[in-house]
């Protein structure tokens, strides 16, 4: 185990049930989507890069994988950044899209990516998230699919890093403080 990481809150067992429980749920809506619609999954880098993958092999129907940016933090911090830095937007005109991310914390990069792509004028947009910080200000935004609600504490692994690091890390845990 990587020595930093202080403690295991969730392994990759219950990670692995619960991306499936989502996946399921996920299709069951996008079931009822019109065959000839075309369906975007907007992934936002890097932090759901792990979960993305996961969940998607959990989606059976034709779908179009489309990454994008979007960054919170100034270097070595635990704090988000006031205004996340956003990068190209894909298009998705008249398609329906599950924007997925890692976490809601302040929920200022789900808000403000959602709008954006709301602008392009989608047929439709649901969000999903692996993890939601236990915060008022991550409970008012508008989110479909919430893998696991977490105290308000800086997590890493299974794609979420400190510094670019423990991304690798199979399990989502506590660095040392
Ligand atoms: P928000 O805009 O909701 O404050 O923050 C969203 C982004 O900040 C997430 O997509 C994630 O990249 C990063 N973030 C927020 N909380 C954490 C955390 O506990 N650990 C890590 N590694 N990243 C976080
Ligand atoms: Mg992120």
């Amino acid at each position: 185990m990587i020595r930093d990481i202080d403690r295991i809150l969730i392994a990759r067992g219950a990670i692995s049930d619960r991306v499936r429980s989502l996946g399921e749920a996920i299709t069951k809506h996008l079931e009822d989507v019109d065959a000839d619609q075309e369906i975007a999954l907007v992934a936002v880098m890097t932090g759901s890069l792990i979960f993305v993958a996961d969940l998607m092999r959990h989606l059976p129907m034709k779908i179009r994988i489309q990454l994008m940016t979007a960054s919170s933090y100034i270097g070595k911090s635990t704090q988000t950044n006031s205004d996340p830095v956003i990068g190209k937007l894909p298009n998705v005109k008249d398609m329906h899209v599950l924007l997925v991310d890692d976490i809601l914390d302040s929920g200022k990069t789900l808000t403000r990516i959602r709008g954006k792509l709301q602008e392009l004028n989608p047929k439709s947009i649901q969000s999903c998230v692996l993890l939601r910080k236990k915060l008022p200000s991550a409970m008012e935004v508008p989110c479909e699919y919430v893998g696991f609600e977490i105290e308000d504490e800086f997590v890493v692994g299974y794609g979420l890093d400190y510094d670019g690091y423990y991304r690798n890390f199979p399990d989502i845990g506590v660095i040392c403080p």
